[in-house]
């Protein structure tokens, strides 16, 4: 059991989080981590991450999580599950972290809770979700087997993906909005050189449709209005994110977005509250930028504890 008010409490257990616990743990600060049921983060749905220096093989995004996870027990971070946090309450120099049926008291919180996807908001899209409707190649891709599967976006998510789908099914329906794509040079690249892939442009889903199970989708062309419906059994969903942030007060301001705005130092809005990783605005979306915030934002809280005096006064008041 962990003391009754930890120096700094981490929301969120992807790259950003780890690597924060892994920095303050070897400075001998109280840390504890707040993770979901399914820790890990976005990466752990990439089936293989080519550009996280160190691996030349590349490595898939589960083991690279475990193994940042492995390193951050090796300094005793603390782990507590906890379902989604619902609040954030600040009483003098504590802040309370909310979540059914609890609550964790720290002096300071790095918010590194990243993002999820965005959804199409298309009729079909959550009646069929977990019955052909999948935002995760990695965890449904070896499910179709053979069969003719859709992705929809056109970032570096939906391309990757695509090309990773190409291991399973027979053909790889490509469905982006407009007639390029957003994602970069050399995956768009590999997206058109893959003959299994095919590309719908300028075009976007209206309506997916099935029995028990997906069967079609109805695609509708946005230059002639021309509606087709294509026979899938799968539809994989890239089309963005959407930065968890639901549990902060309003008064930590956000972009347009809704991505945590923050200073130099990443700290928020509300003092002695840093956010870190791809829920903060400006990030590059990447594992090892989310892990470098993570360094950063662990430094900040560093500094924030010392400047305020609190880690004296904290030492005082341990059991
Ligand atoms: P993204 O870059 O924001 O791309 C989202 C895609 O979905 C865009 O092509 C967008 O179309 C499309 N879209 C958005 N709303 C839509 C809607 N309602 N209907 C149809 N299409 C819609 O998101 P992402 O691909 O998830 O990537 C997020 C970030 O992570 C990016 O910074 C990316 O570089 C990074 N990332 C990097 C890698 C890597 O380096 N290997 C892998 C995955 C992700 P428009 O193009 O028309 O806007």
């Amino acid at each position: 059991m962990g003391p009754e008010t930890y120096e700094v409490a981490i929301i969120g257990g992807g790259p950003a989080g780890l690597t924060a616990g892994i920095y303050l743990r070897r400075s001998h600060i109280e840390a504890v981590l707040l993770e979901r049921e399914l820790p890990g983060g976005q990466p752990i749905t990439s089936p293989l991450v080519e550009n996280y220096p160190g691996f030349p093989e590349g490595i898939a995004g589960v083991e690279l999580m475990e193994r940042m996870r492995k390193q951050a027990e090796r300094f005793n971070l603390e782990f507590k599950t906890f379902s989604p946090v619902e609040g954030l309450v600040q009483e003098g120099s504590v802040k309370h972290i909310q979540f059914e049926g609890g609550e964790v008291k720290s002096l300071s919180v790095i918010v590194a809770t990243g993002r999820s996807p965005r959804k199409l908001g298309v009729e079909g899209e959550e009646e069929f979700f977990g019955r052909g409707v999948s935002y995760c190649a990695t965890c449904d891709g070896p499910l179709f087997s053979g069969k003719t599967v859709m992705v929809v976006g056109g970032g570096d998510a939906a391309a990757e993906e695509a090309l990773y789908l190409t291991r399973f099914a027979k053909k790889v329906i490509l469905v982006h909005r407009r007639d390029e794509l957003r994602a970069s040079d050399y995956l768009a690249e590999r997206v058109s050189n893959e003959p299994t892939i095919q590309t719908l442009w300028n075009s976007e889903v209206s309506k997916i449709e099935g029995d028990t199970v997906v069967k079609r989708v109805v695609i509708s062309n946005n230059k002639t209005g021309e509606q087709t419906e294509v026979d899938v059994s799968g539809v994989f969903i890239y089309v963005g994110n959407i930065p968890n942030t639901g549990f902060l007060p309003e008064q930590v301001k956000r972009d347009a977005g809704g991505f945590l705005l923050t200073n130099e130092s990443f700290e928020t809005d509300m003092p002695g509250v840093f956010a870190a990783g791809d829920v903060r605005s400006g990030n590059f979306k990447q594992i090892l930028v989310a892990a470098a915030e993570g360094a950063i934002a662990s430094k900040s809280a560093q500094r924030y504890l010392e400047d305020i005096g609190a880690r004296e006064a904290y030492k005082g008041e341990r059991l």
